[in-house]
């Protein structure tokens, strides 16, 4: 997805990083983020909204894509508020889905640059012992959160993402469309180019 928007005019947002950076700028909000990292609880759906106001204000984004956000019925009332108020024109929710077994398979190879974020799966890597970074040549990592259990319990978050998070963006967006996620990546790739208009490709 990040690799997509990247080839467009289309901003890529991932909360995970923005929160991250928001920590790291050692900001206000940063800081109240960093207390709940700290004591290892979840972040309060209202802050992580403040923290996409914040970084929507202050980047030139003017078509964005929001990878695997709202997640939970309050994240999505939480977007709600902030849509409403700053007037977003919301276009399309897109799910991919795939089986357990598959997410599993998928998530053993994956690896994370923990400097750049970018992620690599093994099976297209060609130094499988030492897996490096191309871009800033240091050791990737495995996701904390690509563990099997974690994975399982994603699975039932999928479950309420469905019955709760769902209907709210539904009256939001102008529609939802399924992506069958065992197809291969370039259908894939094809289909969310379509979905979020990833064709706008910059020159170079
Ligand atoms: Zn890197």
């Amino acid at each position: 997805m990040q690799h997509l928007a990247n080839k467009s005019d289309v901003t890529y947002i991932s909360v995970g990083n923005i929160t991250r950076n928001e920590i790291n700028s050692g900001s206000a909000l940063g800081l109240q983020l960093k207390s709940y990292l700290e004591a290892i609880k979840e972040y309060p759906p209202e802050l992580i909204t403040q923290t996409l106001r914040t970084h929507i204000l202050t980047t030139n984004t003017s078509i964005a894509v929001l990878d695997g956000y709202p997640k939970y019925g309050r994240e999505a009332h939480s977007f709600e508020k902030l849509a409403r108020e700053h007037r977003l024109k919301l276009g399309s929710v897109a799910i991919i889905s795939i089986t357990l077994d598959e997410a599993v398979k998928r998530a053993e190879s994956r690896r994370i640059c923990p400097h750049c974020q970018k992620t690599f799966s093994m099976h297209d890597s060609k130094s499988l012992s030492c897996p490096t970074c191309p871009n800033c040549l240091i050791k990737l990592t495995q996701r904390e959160d690509d563990s099997p259990e974690v994975l399982s319990r994603r699975f039932h978050d999928f479950d309420d993402y469905m019955s709760q998070t769902l209907p709210i963006l539904r009256n939001l967006v102008s529609d939802v469309v399924e992506i069958d996620g065992l197809q291969s990546q370039d259908k894939i790739a094809d289909q969310l180019s379509t979905i979020f208009r990833f064709n706008s490709n910059k020159p170079g």
